[in-house]
């Protein structure tokens, strides 16, 4: 193994990294901090803190409204952190990155503007078994507005999607396809590309929520296709409260606009209101600026870091991670998916997820424990919840070890 870490060290210096990120050279309890709950937000680079207290204490100021010297700075920030988005994800144009909280407003956008007339009752939409909360409760509220009928793709007991049982339900009634690219809870990578190459056999659009995979893979949305894809930035190394909403041109005229206010208008009578054009039309009210500049800069971050130095030193870390948490006696992996990124799901024994995960905390270890905002995915697996270790490139094998030995050390005192 320390042979591996050796090679690896070699091309992403992990040790370097480590030090951009002030939080991690904190103790908990008297120990190094272990950061293992990436998966829930990831720690912040000290140059996208700098760059949110650089807006504050230089040029804070409204965006798009003041012809003033401080709001054509902050303007100019706002709309270059959209080109650096759209940059990151390779949209044809930068008006069809939407800047909204986070996930979750974005998937709420799509599918409350959806309910507005796209979907009609006889309709219906298709999500998956393994969705987060946030891509299913937004569906099911469109569903109860418009009478349409939600759908879920099953899953197998390794956590992966049954893509046949996918193909036979994309029938005439389908007009909206909603799924996780990564599972926040199983670290399920799922067939995105077969998906929507289905889909729109269909003339069906299809969300991506990307919460999980936009920091762990490379996205190409012209390669990829998807109409919407949704992702945070505090999940990113971002600010949190700020998200994006990539969403096709076709697509984004075709909505009705989502919240009403200042910036989304063109003109406003009390007989008329004529809307902004894109990205404006989705904007309403003043946005989370810093989070926009931040995010911005978090990007930046990792692209001079190198996202491929990145991927390839986060592919061996979850190798170690599986292969040396396999060694724990009782362990049992949730999610066991042949493509997979991010989180590892277990159970060790019959131990209550809590209990383990307060044991590691007092070891320093930050894990997250309970049902991930996956209910239904624990239905399935008839479990209460799980422990999540969910890694990224920050994280080190020694870390892994501690991780191991916190694990043993727990179970020793529970069982
Ligand atoms: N979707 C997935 C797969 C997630 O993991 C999360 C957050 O954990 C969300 C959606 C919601 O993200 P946010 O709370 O940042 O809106």
């Amino acid at each position: 193994m320390e042979h591996i870490a050796n090679i690896v060290t070699a091309d992403l210096d992990v040790m370097q990294v480590r030090k951009d990120f002030p939080i991690l050279q904190r103790q908990v309890h008297g120990k190094p901090l272990v950061y293992f709950d990436n998966g829930a937000t990831t720690q912040k680079p000290q140059v996208v803190i700098d760059a949110e207290a650089r807006y504050y204490e230089e040029y804070n100021s409204n965006v798009h409204r003041g012809v003033h010297h401080l709001s054509q700075i902050a303007t100019d920030a706002y709309e270059k952190a959209r080109r650096i988005v759209a940059g990151y994800i390779n949209a044809a144009h930068e008006h069809e990155v939407i800047f909204t909280k986070g996930t979750t407003e974005s998937i709420n956008l799509v599918a409350t503007t959806m309910s507005r007339g796209y979907l009609k009752a006889g309709d219906s939409v298709i999500i998956s078994a393994m969705e987060h909360h946030a891509n299913i409760v937004p569906w099911q509220i469109a569903c109860e507005v418009s009478g349409a009928t939600l759908k879920v793709i099953p899953i197998n007991e390794r956590g992966e999607l049954i893509m046949e049982a996918y193909e036979a339900m994309l029938d005439d009634t389908v007009k909206m396809v909603a799924v996780t690219y990564v599972s926040n809870t199983l670290g399920t990578v799922n067939p995105v590309e077969d998906i929507i190459t289905l889909a729109h056999q269909r003339n069906i659009p299809v969300l991506i929520d990307a919460a999980q995979a936009i920091q762990h893979l490379s996205i190409d949305v012209q390669a990829l296709k998807p109409e919407f894809l949704a992702f945070s930035s505090h999940k990113i190394y971002g600010p949190t409260g700020f998200g994006v909403l990539y969403g096709t041109t076709e697509w984004l005229n075709k909505l009705p606009p989502y919240q009403g206010g200042g910036e989304m208008i063109k003109t406003v009578t009390f007989a008329k209101t004529t809307y902004n054009e894109l990205p404006h039309k989705f904007e309403a009210g003043t946005p989370h600026i810093a989070g926009a500049i931040g995010l911005g800069v978090a990007l930046e971050y990792l692209q001079g870091t190198g996202l491929d130095k990145i991927q390839r030193w986060e592919k061996q870390l979850q190798e170690y991670a599986l292969e040396s948490l396999r060694t724990i006696d009782g362990i049992r992996f949730i999610g066991d998916a042949a493509n997979r990124s991010g989180a590892i799901s277990f159970l060790v024994h019959n131990i209550h997820p809590f209990d383990m995960g307060e044991l590691l905390d007092q070891q320093g270890i930050a894990v997250r424990t309970g049902h991930h905002c996956t209910e239904p995915l624990m239905d399935f697996f008839k479990i209460p919840g799980t422990v999540r270790a969910s890694l990224t490139f920050y994280n080190t094998m020694e870390e892994v070890d501690k991780l191991v030995a916190g694990v043993k050390r727990a179970a020793s005192m529970l069982l």
